[in-house]
């Protein structure tokens, strides 16, 4: 077991692209789906499985969506899952963190859609390499060169075509394979995954013209010329680089070019690398267990306060009951009922290794950002806050639980739930996040936990852009102009509060020698 055979890594895209429906099939192809209806495991993998079975119906918590393990062909692959419905949030952000590669799925009706672009910025901040998926080719679509034109425009991207569809949607007739040369068609009523292979020596082999329709065959021998002319070789460095995104075309719900995406996913993505981290980045192969927290899981159920703190092994073999010291607090926690999420076949249950996600139930302990190491001397860094998206004022039903609010605002905060700013002139506070389902969480959090009644009114911002610049008497100048729309976030850091994307461009203008950042590091 080596961290070379891990690949860990989310899919990106706008609901409704096939990202449910493809990774049903990413699982059903590794064969994890078996592991919910089977009923025999033994020894180490049983008791790792009913561990988190108990965990999840005692506690209400579903922690099995949120980290997906399949094998195929000696890799093991973990899958993040990124959120991205109704319960878009923070979480969703900062799982990116907590990967090394992404798969971007793209309806090729729709082309790139609005969560897919803000998604694939959180990957561009930390150069997370990306496969491009895109999916539905069994319906009528765009032209697959305006596909790839819009991904290399929008996303400022170099796009290579590695597989190119045989018409599409009614003409639909199968996906050529540009890099083996290889003919993949549906079988019996296109159900069925795999299909069949056919090998040739390229387009215009003649074979083809026995298989294919002419029209299809045609347009597709014109199209690879162009497109063979037109795109940049694949090159592997300049897609881990987050540079290029090779591109794969199929169809999730007929199962096809699964196959080859899974291939492309164990082929070219980054198996676990070096993270930054202070004093120094931590290597993969560093033999003390390294790891941080990447998202924290409330308890759905009121009556209980555990959470479920998800961790990212960064270096070393974890085994169960291991004690490690999450950075800040000092205290060493022994890890007796760790989560592990693993593969069908994988023996050593009770053991995780870099690139592996943990579980950790805890009360309340472990943070979003924490660092936990077996000998207390590493901080990860780099773990973003993201400029919230909608902003909101927090009114008290009852004024005389200032106090109470105030802790409660400090812990949700530092838990990851909210943002929260506290203006410079007036009382005020001001929450945000990123996603609707925040201010849910919020407001019954508050009533449930803190027993504090509150209520969210409208705020007069829009966006926050977290303030700093080289230059002492610029940033002074500013914070002394700006004095109404300044906050401070939970650390004391400064917060310019716009009303409008426009204002934060026409303010970032003004003062030309201070920066107005969308993310701050934790
Ligand atoms: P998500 O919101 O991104 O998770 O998307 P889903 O996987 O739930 O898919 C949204 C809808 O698109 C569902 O009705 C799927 O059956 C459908 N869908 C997904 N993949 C394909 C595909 O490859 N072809 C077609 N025709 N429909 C698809």
């Amino acid at each position: 077991m080596s961290p070379s055979d891990r690949r860990t890594f989310a899919i990106i895209s706008h609901p409704d692209a096939g990202k449910t429906t493809l990774t049903e099939k990413l699982l059903l192809f590794g064969g994890a789906i078996h592991l919910a209806g089977e009923v025999k495991a033994r020894g180490a993998a049983r008791r790792a499985r009913s561990d988190w079975m108990k965990i999840e119906q005692q506690r209400g918590i579903s922690v099995t969506s949120s980290v997906m393990t399949f094998e195929r062909d000696g890799i093991t692959f973990n899958l993040l899952d990124t959120p991205g419905h109704e319960d878009f949030s923070e979480d969703t952000y900062r799982t990116l963190t907590a990967v090394d590669s992404a798969v971007m799925v793209i309806d090729v009706a729709k082309g790139i859609e609005s969560q897919t672009r803000k998604l694939f910025e959180v990957c561009r901040l930390r150069n997370v390499p990306i496969i491009t998926f895109v999916n539905k080719v069994d319906r009528e679509g765009r032209e697959v060169f305006a596909t790839l034109d819009e991904v290399a425009e929008l996303l400022q991207l170099d796009v290579v075509p590695m597989t190119w569809p045989v018409g599409m949607g009614g003409t639909f007739e199968g996906i050529f394979d540009l890099a083996t040369n290889r003919l993949l068609l549906p079988e019996g009523d296109s159900r069925e995954f795999h299909g069949k292979v056919i090998q040739t020596s390229g387009v215009d082999d003649p074979q083809l013209d026995a298989i294919l329709s002419a029209d299809n065959l045609a347009k597709l021998r014109e199209d690879v010329e162009l497109a063979q002319a037109g795109y940049a070789e694949f090159d592997g460095e300049a897609y881990r680089n987050g540079d290029m995104t090779p591109v794969y075309f199929g169809s999730a719900l007929k199962e096809f070019g699964v196959d080859s995406l899974i291939a492309a996913i164990a082929e070219f993505a980054p198996p676990p690398h070096a993270l930054p981290a202070e004093p120094a980045p931590v290597e993969p192969t560093r033999d003390e267990v390294t790891g941080f927290v990447f998202k924290v899981q409330a308890n759905m159920d009121p009556n209980h306060r555990d959470r479920i703190a998800f961790m990212r092994l960064v270096s070393g073999t974890f085994k169960r009951g291991m004690k490690l010291v999450p950075t800040g607090h000092g205290k060493p926690i022994a890890i007796h009922s760790p989560i592990l999420f693993f593969a069908r076949e994988r023996e050593l249950a009770d053991e995780a290794f870099p690139g592996d996600i943990i579980g950790i139930p805890n009360h309340g302990t472990l943070r979003v950002g924490d660092t936990l190491s077996e000998r207390a001397g590493v901080r990860f860094t780099g773990l973003p806050n993201f400029a919230p998206e909608i902003l909101r004022r927090v009114a008290l039903k009852d004024p005389t639980k200032t106090k109470q609010l105030r802790k409660a605002l400090d812990d949700l905060s530092e838990e990851g739930v909210i943002q929260v700013f506290y203006p410079e002139i007036g009382s005020n506070w001001i929450i945000g996040v990123v996603g609707q389902l925040q201010l849910d969480v919020l407001l019954s959090r508050l009533d449930a936990e803190y027993k504090v009644g509150a209520v969210l009114e409208p705020s007069p911002y829009d966006t926050a852009r977290w303030v700093a610049s080289d230059d002492a008497a610029a940033l002074k100048e500013f914070l002394d102009l700006n004095r109404g729309a300044l906050a401070k976030d939970r650390d004391g850091n400064p917060v310019f509060l716009a009303k409008s994307a426009w204002e934060v461009g026409y303010i970032a203008e003004r003062y030309n020698k201070v920066t107005f950042a969308a993310t701050r590091e934790r």
